[in-house]
């Protein structure tokens, strides 16, 4: 049984923050993260970031992740373990994780005093017929296949979805050689920033707004796609359909907080569409009702990496301070970390975020 104040479950960029505020401020960590390396999304985002300097904009993603990587490999307070997937939280507070270890699998109990959450998010699919042809993806898993196996996933793409994450893999795609025949949205809208939407339009990729996925067709694997324009209800309008010769087609519909370990420890949940789904109450510190939980990042509501890293923070530092540790600088440092939170919700496009929080508040 391992014994530590806190569990950070995550080792994305809230889960990394969580953990590096948590330690600087006394207490002991144990961070866990089921894949090989640390960084979350991170590992896979080649491009620049946007955002503010504090939350390193302007850098690539990769690059974000290896620094905050480094930060929690150095500090002695933080037990890492890598390849080591949280399974379940149960009554009596104790946690148990899977461990890969040369092709074995151990079963380790750990408990914590608190626990932080930091699982991010799970990626939302559309029904079509055929869409479990080889050949059809997440957008996760095509930018996994390309940024972090360097496998191409295939010569002739549709993307589905005009939001940041399938304007973005597009233009990766691009980068990697690989034809991207059009990207497709059933909004009148392009959802993400017109700064990447401009520079797929200048590549010559066609965005078609009003469209949707019909159907898909192959023999063993994907060879086309049928796509169509919807009327206002989203519904396909017959006699509209196109057919386009694809090998792929990625699906970049929007993402849903992951959950789980909220429902299992108890947690009060809340359905909030502006934040993609079922997300666990909480108060500004990022408690969620069962006190000893708290929440940050994707996993909390859909957002961006930038706040992603603020709310680890904040987390880190709430449930050091929570179990009566004494950090002097936690006054100051948590006022700061509230300010540049609002600062990076503010403007127009936080606004349907804001609204968000508002509902998930306590
Ligand atoms: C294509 C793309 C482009 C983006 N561009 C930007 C951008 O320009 N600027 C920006 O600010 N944001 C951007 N984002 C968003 C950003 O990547 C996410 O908001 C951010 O990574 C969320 O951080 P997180 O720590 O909450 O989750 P994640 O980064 O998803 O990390 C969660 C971690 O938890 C681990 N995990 C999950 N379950 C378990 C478990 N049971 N046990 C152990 N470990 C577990 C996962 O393996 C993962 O490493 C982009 C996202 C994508 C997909």
């Amino acid at each position: 049984m391992i014994r530590r104040d806190i569990l950070v479950i995550g080792g994305g960029p809230s889960g990394l923050c969580a953990a590096i505020a948590a330690a600087k401020s006394g207490a002991t960590v144990l961070l866990v993260e089921r894949s090989k390396y640390l960084g979350g999304q991170l590992v896979k985002q080649t491009h620049m970031f946007f955002g503010s300097e504090k939350q390193y904009a302007s850098k690539r993603g990769i690059d974000i992740g290896k620094t905050l990587a480094e930060e929690v490999t150095s500090h002695e307070n933080i037990k890492i373990l890598t390849d080591t997937t949280a399974l379940g939280i149960y009554e009596d507070g104790v946690v148990t994780l899977e461990q890969r270890k040369n092709q074995e699998e151990i079963y380790i109990k750990v408990r914590p005093k608190s626990i932080i959450v930091g699982t991010g998010a799970l990626e939302k699919s559309l029904p079509f017929p055929n869409n479990d042809l080889p050949g059809i993806y997440g957008a996760g898993a095509v930018q996994t296949l390309m940024n972090e196996y360097l496998v191409k996933p295939g010569n002739r793409v549709l993307m589905v979805g005009a939001g940041n994450i399938g304007l973005i893999i597009s233009y990766q795609l691009l980068q990697a050689g690989v034809e991207v025949a059009g990207i497709i949205d059933a909004s009148s809208n392009i959802g993400g920033y017109l700064v990447h939407a401009s520079k797929i339009r200048r590549s010559g990729v066609p965005i078609l707004t009003g469209y949707t996925i019909v159907k898909a067709e192959g023999e063993n694997h994907l060879e086309k796609a049928t796509i169509a324009k919807v009327d206002q209800n989203w519904k396909p309008i017959p006699g509209t359909e196109k057919e386009m010769d694809v090998d792929v087609i990625c699906i970049s519909v929007g993402l849903t907080p992951s959950s789980a370990f909220f429902w299992q420890g108890g947690c009060d949940m809340e359905y909030v569409r502006e934040l993609g789904g079922y997300v666990p109450k909480r108060n500004k510190y990022l408690q969620t009702t069962v006190e000893n939980i708290y929440v940050a990042g994707d996993s909390a509501g859909i957002e961006e990496a930038s706040s992603a890293m603020v709310e680890g923070s904040i987390a880190g530092l709430a449930a050091s301070h929570d179990l009566g540790l004494v950090y002097e600088a936690y006054d100051q440092e948590m006022e700061e970390l509230l300010q540049e939170l609002q600062a990076l919700r503010g403007g127009e496009k936080g606004g349907h975020v804001r609204k968000g929080y508002e509902k998930a508040g306590l």
